[in-house]
């Protein structure tokens, strides 16, 4: 359900050129729908000033701007075509997702995804040294405790170092794809 929405929240420059939302001073709203029940899901204002459109919608109960540069190119019937400017990277895109409190390219998007990877890691280690604090030295059986106890315990721990890796792989991925000549770093070579 939840990842249904945010999928949802999506908008694309063609579109938004194609109904006029784009033309310089028009402002307005602009609402996701349910496509099976139609009811609204999420909804943002905007506002065009020639070059960017200004998008107002609320992360968490908390009111976010956001500008959004545009750029055209020549069609080839003539006319032009509009573009946004994906905000993190500068590059010409069709569509923008909403995701992690802001407007970006997928491509973007993705790697912003890498660095959630990071809260995961951190959790994942709060966890582990909870459940370490109730076992012994090299989670050892402290006196009292009941074997299956211990063996559960241990068990969440090789979890958490399992949830941390994965963690820790997916962010090194974004990392990568988002500067590929890390790739010949000594310290990366050892992956
Ligand atoms: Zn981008």
């Amino acid at each position: 359900m939840h990842v249904k929405a945010e999928h949802c929240r999506r908008i694309d420059v063609r579109r938004w050129q194609r109904e006029g939302i784009l033309q310089d001073g028009r402002a307005g709203g602009w609402q996701w729908t349910d496509p099976d029940t139609g009811k609204q899901m999420a909804a943002i204002g905007y506002r065009a000033n020639g070059s960017s459109v200004t998008l107002n919608y609320s992360i968490d109960g908390k009111p976010t701007t956001q500008i959004v540069w545009l750029t055209e190119t020549a069609c080839n019937y003539g006319g032009t075509r509009q573009w946004f400017t994906c905000p993190i990277r500068g590059e010409r895109v069709a569509v923008l997702f909403l995701r992690a409190g802001r407007f970006a390219c997928r491509h973007c998007q993705r790697i912003a995804y890498g660095s959630q990877s990071g809260d995961l890691c951190d959790r994942a280690w709060r966890k582990q040294a909870k459940v370490e604090a109730k076992l012994g030295p090299n989670w050892a059986r402290p006196k009292g405790m009941h074997s299956t106890t211990r063996e559960r315990l241990v068990s969440i721990i090789l979890e958490c170092e399992e949830r941390r890796d994965a963690a820790l792989s997916g962010y090194l991925d974004a990392m990568l794809r988002r500067y590929p000549s890390l790739r010949s770093d000594p310290l990366l070579r050892m992956r």
